[in-house]
């Protein structure tokens, strides 16, 4: 049985002819860039995310380097946030000539541990202390961080907070929608994410008006009006093509949610049932709601042994990620060591995602974990 980690064929037949349909609207009108289609999308998202406006942006990464430069974050700047993420997280910081601070996790939901970025803040000199400028708290596989507890950091120390919910949307902390809590919020249509477009895409939510002015200059090479340039901002468009499939894709993001629940819930019964003392973690929901970008176990041994094995039954999985961000070399100048974050450490070598997509059968399920029990029962 063939299970890859994510099957967006399958889920294309679904809405293969409203896909048709709207991308033939975007052909016929030959406004390719911005318009019509961008605009209907920012509302769409930012009444979804709870938040009163949204800008669509050209990918997840430029939606966090224009959030940091809508904070005014630069040279001799510091950003706190996670070392265990994707590496947009962090690269961003850099972007813009800041420092990203690293902050180790929550060892139950992977997320930025608040409690670790107290002690940390409180361990740099009044100096550094000065220097902090935002926190970009990152809602993992799915799952808030704990945005109590970065909030009330973030007003301490008057640092503006930029949530990375590239893997969240719908995700919700206590009842509010990821990118609603913060003074941004960061997603991205990466086709595999569970809001996908046809190629690269973001958007960015605030609830400011004044902020959602200045990340649309900012988008447009700082331009207002065009050719008349007030500060320097880039080419952050979002186009139209990817707006129109992700506006029909909006509609079918909570069902697909569901689905994704559901599977997640499945896998707990079965994994349940095999009683492996090997698969040492499931997720734990700990801040609801989990949208299950992924699916993520924690094993005892061999991770990559089992990867391999799982590989050869024609199982797809993932490893979300094999390098903390403090251990990679890019940030080797930062001065940071291997134990510095022993939580992320440990989630890096023992982590694996499991296939979660909402087109998953059962079938395919019990194969996946009868597959894993026949690695640690041999
Ligand atoms: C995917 C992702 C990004 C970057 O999004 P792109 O659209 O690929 O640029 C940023 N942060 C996190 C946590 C992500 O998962």
């Amino acid at each position: 049985m063939k299970v890859p980690l994510l099957d967006l064929k399958s889920q294309y037949q679904t809405i293969k002819d409203e896909i048709l349909r709207v991308t033939e609207d975007v052909y016929e009108s030959q406004y390719f860039i911005l318009g019509p289609w961008v605009e209907k999308l920012e509302k769409a998202i930012a009444e979804y995310s709870n938040t009163e406006f949204a800008v669509g942006v050209s990918s997840g990464t430029d939606a966090l380097l224009i959030s940091l430069l809508a904070a005014d974050v630069g040279p001799g700047d510091s950003v706190i946030t996670t070392p265990y993420s994707f590496f947009a997280s962090a690269g961003c910081v850099s972007r813009v000539g800041a420092k990203p601070v690293f902050v180790d996790i929550d060892r139950e939901t992977f997320n930025i541990s608040p409690d670790q970025a107290a002690k940390t803040i409180e361990n740099l000199s009044a100096e550094d202390r000065e220097r902090l400028k935002a926190v970009i708290p990152v809602h993992l596989y799915g799952q808030c961080a704990n945005m109590d507890g970065i909030l009330e950091i973030a007003k301490t120390y008057d640092l503006f907070v930029i949530e990375d919910a590239a893997q969240a949307i719908g995700a919700e902390y206590k009842g509010k929608r990821a990118g609603s809590m913060g003074d941004i919020g960061s997603f991205s249509f990466f086709p595999s994410k569970n809001l996908g477009a046809f190629g690269d895409g973001g958007i960015v939510t605030t609830s400011s008006e004044e902020r959602a002015d200045k990340l649309k200059i900012l988008r447009a090479h700082g331009a207002r009006p065009k050719y008349y340039h007030k500060v320097v901002g880039g080419n952050f468009r979002l186009d139209a093509l990817q707006a129109a499939v992700v506006s029909v894709k909006l509609k079918h993001l909570d069902q697909w949610t569901r689905a994704r629940q559901e599977n997640a819930a499945r896998y707990r019964e079965l994994f349940d049932k095999a009683g492996l003392s090997e698969v040492l973690d499931l997720p734990v929901e700990k801040e609801n709601r989990h949208i299950y970008n992924q699916f993520v176990i924690r094993v005892a041994e061999k991770r990559d042994e089992l990867r391999e094995y799982l590989k050869e039954a024609g199982i797809g999985t993932e490893v979300y990620y094999p390098v903390p961000l403090h251990l990679q070399d890019c940030f080797s100048y930062l001065g940071y060591n291997s134990g510095d974050f022993p939580v992320a450490e440990e989630a890096a070598q023992k982590t694996l995602a499991l296939p979660i997509y909402p087109e998953l059968t059962v079938e395919q399920q019990e194969y996946i974990v009868d597959t894993i029990k026949a690695f640690y029962l041999n």
